[in-house]
């Protein structure tokens, strides 16, 4: 079986698992006119020749215009995985998507998708939460939702105690079982 390689970055599905090499290596006072590099890719994470030009008329109202973006290293705040922010992504966040330069990415891909995935996990918790009247099914699906969360330490474990008694109160449903096991599970587990 391959080993991952320690210096292995996660796979990104649209640029790959490599440093994008462009031959282009601005350096900061240089001397050969105005070069702004992006301060959230300090020299010590940028992997070099691989920049490219900004267009900086297209950045949202930066106090300070980046004028070229670089493949730059990161580790992941969730998983600890290396991965890279591309500089073909940069560009794309930053002058197609609208973000402002001050926006860092600090998940690779699949952590990024998993959080998305949790926040609309968390909006319909709410939702449901928010409800007057729930039906059994409701109750349930707010069961699973919270279980899932704090599952995923979005949701601290006092969030336990309330699905128990909420648990304790459901009518007969064929899930109720399975969700009383993977209470206890994750009672277990945050212990
Ligand atoms: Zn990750």
């Amino acid at each position: 079986m391959p080993r991952k390689k320690s210096d292995d970055f996660v796979p990104h599905p649209r640029y790959g698992d490599e440093p994008r090499l462009t031959g282009l290596n601005p350096k900061e006072n240089s001397g050969t006119g105005k070069v702004y590099l992006h301060w959230h890719s300090p020299s010590e994470v940028r992997v070099p020749n691989t920049a490219i030009a900004a267009d900086t008329s297209r950045q949202l109202q930066p106090t300070i215009a980046v004028t070229h973006y670089f493949d730059s290293r990161r580790r992941c705040v969730d998983c600890r995985d290396s991965f890279l922010f591309f500089a073909a992504e940069q560009k794309y966040w930053y002058e197609v998507l609208g973000f402002p330069l001050e926006s860092n990415c600090v998940r690779c891909v699949p952590c990024r998708k998993k959080q998305r995935g949790l926040e609309t996990q968390r909006q319909r918790y709410e939702d449901l939460f928010a409800l007057e009247d729930r039906t059994a099914n409701q109750d349930i699906e707010l069961v699973e939702s919270a279980l899932t969360l704090v599952a995923a330490g979005m949701f601290g474990t006092r969030t336990l105690e309330r699905m128990r008694s909420l648990l304790k109160q459901a009518e007969p449903h064929r899930k109720l079982e399975g969700l009383w096991r993977r209470l206890r599970e994750i009672e277990e587990a945050s212990r």
